[in-house]
This record gives structure tokens, sequence and C-alpha cells, in this order.
């Protein structure tokens, strides 16, 4: 049962559909565009290739869920040397609906560095403040009302110990009322739960389950073409916008002969592991969402822990073949912390005939590979200051460190071959500015020498954030839109 009202398409009388606007992806980019057009007045299709599912139809952070609601179950690689498994999500609400929830504004000397690389008009930090201050609102930002997991409390542990900063990140998120010492519950503020009923309201139709293939422009109307479920189908609409992600929104893009500064500059924060494991227990069923980082080497390197669940822990440990049984006997006492880099290293989205998902490629300079060498160690040194007994780092078959003294194992450059890479954060493939050499879109998302076409998700961000990305994403996708609307 789907929880959003949804068109119901009789084939073959309504293969043929119309509209003025036509929003592709419903992710966070795509479902605050769709919604705030079509409280504007506008008539909006969402359009989504995944299925229309509610937040509740699985268990957060389940092998279930990642049926449902990712990209080929979450199994993606960007190739190269070593090569990068990434996730997206694949239903309707995007990413949002699989997310951590984590919330952080965009760095704002960061913001001034894409006005001088990229010529970004008006993007500073107090341009971009309401669209911040009204996101937070809507999607409810907020901290922990009460004690948090206490895998998650090892990490400040850690860093208090070192003299590191450390923080609570707050996130989207509504909690239920809680008892003092319990890690609190609530519900995930995702895009289903958010933006997108608001624009179901304002009279804003949703076709889930339809994948664009292609788009062309005749005669100032833009004719979109793909398959609704199985059959063909063909939209016609005034203007598009196109919010597919970084991988999927230069992949469709270029299928459709667009290719100027697309797919070219694609960025994600290639991330390294740690398995680490205590003399007590700090992990539980219901752990819930670790929210603390480590930002005191940031923007090149920041440090969280990673959701933890007995089935995570298994897949992790797969690097170390010879140790996976301590899983079922110790998870209770065991967490997975993370060392993710800003970095340096692009990469780039094409498609291959006949095939339906792009090739992404993936390029790590050698600064990347000394940098997640040395976000690993300190990592692993800080785990230590938290009293962890043995770590088993994300490098196949790697000996287990058990004393600060084994942090000299660690390569001072990560070996390619052994060491393995993922990322929940992509962006920056069609980056925006009038910087005509580098980008793709204008300052407001409009792609350069093309009318009535625009791109709203995350392949905009001109560089890799260094901070969770939705933040910047939906700021940036309500500025963008409230400047088609000529309210801002
Ligand atoms: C497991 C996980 C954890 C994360 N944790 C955090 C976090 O804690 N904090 C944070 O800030 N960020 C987090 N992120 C990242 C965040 O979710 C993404 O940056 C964000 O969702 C990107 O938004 P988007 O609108 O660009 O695209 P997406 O959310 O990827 O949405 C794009 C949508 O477009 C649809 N689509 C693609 N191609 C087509 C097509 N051809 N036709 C029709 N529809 C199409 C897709 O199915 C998808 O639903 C996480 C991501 C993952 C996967």
């Amino acid at each position: 049962m789907s929880n959003l009202s949804e068109i119901n398409l009789i084939f073959p009388v309504e293969s043929n559909l119309k509209t003025e606007i036509a929003v592709i992806g419903s992710g966070p980019g795509g479902a605050i565009t769709a919604c705030l057009l079509a409280e504007a007045g506008r008539e909006v299709l969402l359009i989504e290739e995944g299925a229309n599912l509610p937040l509740e139809s699985c268990q957060p952070f389940s092998v279930e869920e990642m049926v449902q609601k990712y990209r080929n179950g979450g199994l993606n690689a960007a190739f190269g040397q070593p090569k990068i498994q990434y996730v997206e999500g694949r239903c309707v609400g995007g990413g949002s609906e699989i997310n951590s929830g984590l919330y952080h504004r965009t760095p704002p000397d960061l913001l001034e560095q894409w006005r001088t690389e990229f010529e970004v008009d008006t993007l500073t930090e107090h341009d971009l403040i309401p669209h911040f201050e009204a996101c937070e609102q809507a999607v409810n930002v907020c901290y922990l009302p009460g004690k948090a997991p206490t895998a998650s409390l090892k990490l400040q542990e850690g860093a208090t110990a070192l003299g590191w900063q450390s923080l609570e990140v707050p996130r989207w998120f509504c909690y239920q009322e809680t008892q003092e010492n319990t890690v609190p519950k609530g519900t995930r503020q995702s895009m289903t739960k958010t933006f997108i009923p608001r624009a179901l309201k304002a009279g804003c139709k949703l076709l889930a389950n339809t994948r664009i293939q292609t788009l062309k422009q005749t005669n100032q109307q833009w004719i979109l073409t793909g398959n609704y479920q199985r059959y063909p189908i063909q939209i016609q609409a005034e203007t598009v916008f196109v919010c597919c992600g970084a991988i999927q929104t230069p992949a469709l893009l270029r299928r459709s002969g667009i290719k100027n500064n697309i797919g070219n500059s694609l960025r994600m924060h290639p991330t390294v592991k740690i398995i680490a494991q205590f003399n007590e227990e700090i992990n539980a069923l219901d752990m819930g969402v670790p929210v603390h980082q480590v930002k005191e080497f940031a923007p090149r390197f920041s440090f969280g822990c990673s959701i933890s669940s007995p089935p995570y822990l298994s897949v992790a440990m797969t690097d170390h073949p010879q140790y996976t049984n301590i899983v079922e006997k110790y998870w209770q006492n065991m967490a997975i912390y993370y060392a993710m880099i800003t970095g340096e290293g692009s990469g780039t989205v094409r498609n291959i005939p006949f095939f339906h998902d792009p090739l992404v490629r993936y390029h790590l300079t050698s600064q990347d590979l000394k940098d997640l060498s040395e976000a690993l160690q300190k990592l692993a040194l800080l785990l230590f200051e938290a009293k962890a007994k043995v770590l088993y780092p994300s490098i196949s078959n790697h000996s287990p460190l058990t004393h600060p003294q084994d942090l000299t194992k660690i390569a001072e450059q990560l070996p390619v071959k052994q060491t393995n890479l993922m990322t929940v954060h992509v962006f920056s493939s069609c980056p925006m500015g009038e910087n005509l050499k580098k980008c793709a879109v204008n300052s407001f998302g409009k792609v350069h020498g093309f009318n009535n076409l625009y791109i709203a998700d995350a392949s905009l961000l001109c560089t890799a954030p260094g901070v969770n990305p939705q933040g910047s994403i939906m700021a940036i996708a309500r500025r963008n839109v409230l400047k088609f609307l000529n309210k801002i």
C-alpha cells in the first residue's frame, strides 16, 4: 500500500502526459523544488523511478530496507585504484528515506571558495541563512533530547582525552518523549514525512515507478521519454527540473546529448572504517543513530560512528574472514567507526551502450591515500584512548591492532589493492556557477545553453563540502526555486 496519492495511469490511453513543470527525482533536491513550485500555484508533476513506500515499510537500516529502497540493493562501485563502493536511495524521497539525518550547514569558507573559483553569485552564508532556517524548521532539525548511544559517546571520550574537538550533530527527526538515561526514539523527517505531503496537498502530482530515459526539446516543449513500470511513457513539459542525484542526473543528461561540463567532476567523501571491540558493552539492538563527530582535522578529514547493527558488523568484518565469528559472540561490545576525507580526487559519470547503469570512475590522488592513512591512524589512536581492546581496519587481511604501538603497522599510503573504501556522499557532477570552463549550470541551477532546463540536487555542489551534504542540498534547492519563482 502506498502512503501518498499517486497518479493512476491507465494504459495505453494515458501514456502521453502533459504538465507545465516536470520534476524528475524526488530526493531532497526534487521534493523541495516540487513543493515550493506547487505551493506557488504552478502545475507540477513529480516523477520518481523508485517505488512509493511509507517510511515505515521496513525497519530502518535493515537488509529489507536495502532491498526496498536502495539502488541495486546498495551494491554500486566507482572504479579506480582502489574502487569505492557507494550507495544511493531509489524510492519516493530518495536518499532522505534511508539516511541517518545528520545535519550540517555548508561551511562559510567553502561558499567563499565556490564564489571565487566557480563564480557563483549570491551564495554567501548571509544569503543562505534564510534558506537554512526555513529547511531546518520544515524538517525539524534538533539535538537528541536524551542520552546518546554509548558507541557514539566513545568518540567524544577519545577526543576529549586527546584534547580534540568533537561535537554532537543535530538531526532532522521528531523525538518521542523519553525517560532520562534511555536513548530517545522517534521518526526521521524524510521527504515522505515533510516536503512531499506538502507538495501533494498543494496540488503536485506524483508519478512513482517511472524512470525517465531521455529528454528532448522541440518547439519550446520538453519531451520526456521513459517507462512507467514496464510500459513506455511520454511526458510533455514546458520546464524540466532534473533532480536525480549526483550519479543519475549526469547519466540522464548525457543520454539526452547534453554533455557540457556534465558528469566530468564528480566528487565524494572517500571513507575508511574501523571495527572496534571494547571490553564493556557499547552496542544494543535499539542503539539508534550515533550523533557524534570529530572535526579536529576538518576539512581534511573527520571521524564518526556508523550504524553498527549485527548485520552491518558482519558485512564490515568480511575484510577479516578469520574473525567473522566474533561478531556473533561479541557484537554488543563492538561498533563501526569511520574516517572520511574531503580529498582532492574526482571522477566521471559515463553511459555505456545497452547498460542500464552508468560507468562511474573515481581517481584518488596519492595525497588522498596519505590522508586516508593519517585519518585511519588518528581514528585508531582515538579509539585506543576510549579504551578499545582490538581494532579491525577495513583493509583486507590487515592484522588486528591491539595497542597504540601497532599504529605503525598502518602503511603511510594505504595499499590500493587491499583497502576497502565506501561512501554515502556523492556530489559535484554538474557544478553551478558562471565560470563556463567548469560549470554545467548557472548560479541558480539553469543548464548553460538551454532554456527551461534546470538541475536541483547534489550535482550542483561545486566541490565536496567536507560535512554531511543534505543540509546544503536542501538550502540551495530552496534558494534556486525561489529565484525561478522571482521570489528572491
Ligand atoms: C545510507 C545513507 C546515509 C546518509 N546519511 C546522511 C546524513 O546523515 N546526512 C546527510 O546530510 N546526508 C546523508 N546522506 C546523503 C544524502 O542522503 C544525499 O546527499 C541526498 O539524498 C541527495 O539528495 P538528491 O536530491 O541529490 O538525490 P537523491 O536523494 O539521490 O534522490 C534522487 C532520486 O531520483 C530518482 N531518480 C534517479 N534517476 C531517475 C530517473 N532517470 N527517472 C526518475 N527518477 C530518477 C532516484 O530514484 C532518487 O529517488 C546519506 C546517504 C545514504 C545513501
